[in-house]
């Protein structure tokens, strides 16, 4: 539908018939029914449309997927159990041993490991270029058999915002597709198909759901990248497992969701429960306005926070003086997130000590949900490396990743300032 995209939050994906639920129904069922032996088979041929088997699709994640995929502004989603999961797929479903990719390496820790250590074991090595660079540094990362292009739009934590204009440039210069990672600003506030980005990814564990209770994942395909440049035989070529099937010729512009579906999700079966399915909907119909909130409290504390020398360095794109702040203009214009990345002068101990005075905020190893959390890396995730190893790897000791919540603003930072008070009295 034409609808805006705050409308499309709420009412796309589901249109219930006379008398039907109002709200998507959780089919909670592995299995469905059919009464001929030929109606089966005609779903097992790809030649009929229909759900057989949950690992494969269901009606509540169906519901889910149309929703996320007219967000987004692509032909085509697919919901899977975790953002990793969704990660993963986008690159096996056109990556095999013996190929190669291109990362920005402002990443979230887990998609650097996979990439880094994972994927290597599996014959696919992977080149990171720092987001920053210049083209002709990313032009030359790339190799013969490179398929693809990996990046997040805003980096997960150093807030780094791609510029994927260039990205989608320069991967299809080299005829190959730009894959981004789009859970921070969410569809709400950065659009990356309209910027050239082929195939979008999201941890919907974090704002989609937005509530801290549903891990999930979703990967949306544009429809608008040519798979036929010789390089995607699994795409453009007979599919021995379904009678000789060729998926851009059966599923034209949806032909990399479908092959992710039946191919990567049959065999390796990453698949959403219906319930989380059910939870991430529920999520999404307040998308719009959790973001705005989200947003506006974020850059609230974060002009406060700027002007307290306990503060070292922040990082939040809107900042005047914040390195991403002319990029964040162009592809987020109103606004990124509610996640702020900043230094507590003193180092390791200092940033230690201010997240045990938080009250309102608590310590989790999570981001972008409704209620204030902080996470310092150095005590957590990455309190095995010292000093030198945390700078090396891109995470300062004195780091905190402050994910601003919904609650009022005016608290949080009462909070922030009293656990500030009490770690340098
Ligand atoms: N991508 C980004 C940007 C993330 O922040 C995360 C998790 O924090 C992931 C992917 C992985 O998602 P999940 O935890 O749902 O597997």
């Amino acid at each position: 539908m034409d609808w805006n995209i705050d409308t499309r939050c709420v009412q796309e994906g589901y249109s219930p018939k006379s008398g039907e639920a109002r709200v998507v129904p959780i089919c909670q069922s592995t299995t469905f029914r059919y009464e001929t032996a030929e109606a089966m088979g005609a779903l097992f041929d790809l030649e009929a449309e229909g759900f057989f088997y949950t690992r494969l699709g269901n009606p509540t994640s169906d519901a889910v997927e149309k929703k996320v995929a007219s967000l987004e502004g692509g032909v085509a989603a697919m919901m899977t159990s975790s953002g990793m999961a969704a990660s993963l797929l986008s690159v096996l479903n056109i990556t095999n041993a013996g190929d190669h990719i291109v990362s920005a390496s402002a990443l979230y820790g887990g998609t650097f490991n996979l990439f880094k250590n994972t994927l290597s074991k599996l014959g696919i090595d992977a080149t990171f270029v720092d987001p920053d660079c210049d083209e002709e540094t990313l032009k030359n990362a790339f190799r013969e058999n490179t398929t693809c292009v990996f990046g997040e739009t805003l980096s997960n934590p150093s807030l780094a915002v791609l510029d994927i204009e260039l990205f989608a440039r320069q991967a299809h210069e080299h005829h190959v597709p730009l894959i981004v990672d789009n859970t921070f600003p969410t569809p709400i506030h950065c659009q990356p198909i309209k910027h050239g980005a082929d195939i979008v990814v999201h941890s919907t564990s974090k704002y989609m759901d937005g509530h801290a209770v549903s891990l999930g994942g979703m990967i949306i395909d544009s429809g608008n990248f040519d798979w036929h440049s010789g390089n995607y035989p699994g795409l453009t070529e007979p599919d021995e497992s379904y009678h000789g099937l060729v998926y851009t010729e059966q599923f034209g512009k949806a032909a990399f969701i479908a092959r992710a579906r039946t191919q990567l999700m049959r065999d390796f079966g990453p698949a959403p429960s219906p319930f989380n399915a059910f939870l991430l909907d529920l999520g999404l119909d307040t998308l719009s306005l959790r973001m705005a909130k989200h947003f506006s409290n974020a850059l609230t504390i974060a002009k406060e926070l700027e002007k307290d020398d306990r503060i070292a360095w922040i990082s939040f794109p809107e900042l005047e003086g914040d390195r991403y702040h002319e990029l964040a203009k162009k592809y987020m214009p109103d606004g990124s997130c509610g996640v702020i990345a900043m230094g507590i002068r003193g180092g390791r101990e200092k940033a230690s000590a201010f997240q045990s005075h938080l009250k309102l905020a608590a310590i989790a190893t999570h981001v972008a949900d409704v209620r204030t959390c902080i996470l310092h890396p150095a005590s957590a995730t990455h309190r095995q490396m010292n000093d030198q190893q945390l700078i090396e790897a891109g995470v300062k000791p004195e780091m905190v990743r402050f994910s601003v919540g919904i609650e009022d603003p005016a608290d949080i930072l009462a909070d922030i300032k009293q656990a500030l008070d009490k770690s340098f009295s």
